[in-house]
């Protein structure tokens, strides 16, 4: 037997499903230094695993992992590497040997990022303080070796440039509240907005309601009711 639509026929009704860009199962990249999440990439073959990053985030993100010392070929264990001369344009210099990478950085970052865009990253998590991952705060030194500014890794640097509108966080960051909370909050909302930018065409057969006049409300002046109910 056909069921009965009623006044709380609604209530029992299935939620309509979700349109694709608002999906919860979206799959949602995040690019991330590789050494957070406890590869073994450091300069002394260490790694700085972050066990929220890895524990609760991780649940939740498909990590893109990236080591741009590595991947410029650098190996462990490695020179310590830093950043050396105008805070606003720094060379890459190793350490003890005096090794200029900047150009070897920069042209690497810019390949990698191509690659990066194909993968629909919706954020990045960086490793604070390294020369090529820190996104800000990066200790910047004179020629002579004294700490003389602050600014960003090359990599990082590169990848915010490419990406302005990407959400981007250090790990270190990430254990305040409010910044992490933020930072979640923009990692979602872009993963929505990307997905509703390439989702397909709205079909064609669906428009919007065209505009009709407005309703007039169906009024009757007090002295009009009394005369009508007199003529009753
Ligand atoms: S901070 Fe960046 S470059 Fe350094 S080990 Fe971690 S991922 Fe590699």
């Amino acid at each position: 037997m056909a069921a009965q639509a009623g006044p709380l026929a609604h209530i029992s009704s299935p939620a309509p499903a979700p349109p694709d860009w608002r999906s919860p199962s979206l799959p949602i990249a995040i690019g991330i230094s590789s050494c957070l999440l406890g590869e073994n990439v450091r300069y002394d073959g260490g790694h700085q695993k972050d066990s929220y990053i890895t524990g609760v985030l991780g649940q939740y993100f498909s990590w893109i992992s990236v080591c741009p010392e590595m991947e410029i070929g650098l190996g462990t264990p490695r020179e310590t590497l830093r950043l050396v001369g105008d805070a606003e344009r720094p060379r890459m210099i190793a350490t003890k040997s005096g090794a200029d990478l900047t150009d070897a950085m920069i042209t690497y970052a810019g390949q990698r990022l191509r690659e990066l865009a194909e993968k629909g990253l919706s954020g990045y998590i960086l490793k604070r303080a390294s020369p090529s991952c820190g996104m800000a705060r990066v200790k910047v030194y004179t020629e002579d070796g004294v700490p003389a500014g602050a600014g960003s890794g090359l990599f990082a640097r590169a990848l915010m440039d490419a990406f302005p509108l990407l959400p981007v966080e250090e790990e270190g960051r990430l254990t305040d509240l409010h910044l992490r909370d933020n930072f979640i909050t923009r990692v979602f909302s872009y993963r929505r907005l990307t997905a509703l930018r390439d989702s397909a065409p709205r079909p064609a057969e669906i428009r919007l309601p065209s505009s009709r006049p407005a309703e007039q409300p169906r009024y009757t002046s007090r002295p009009a009711r009394d005369r009508a109910s007199r003529m009753t």
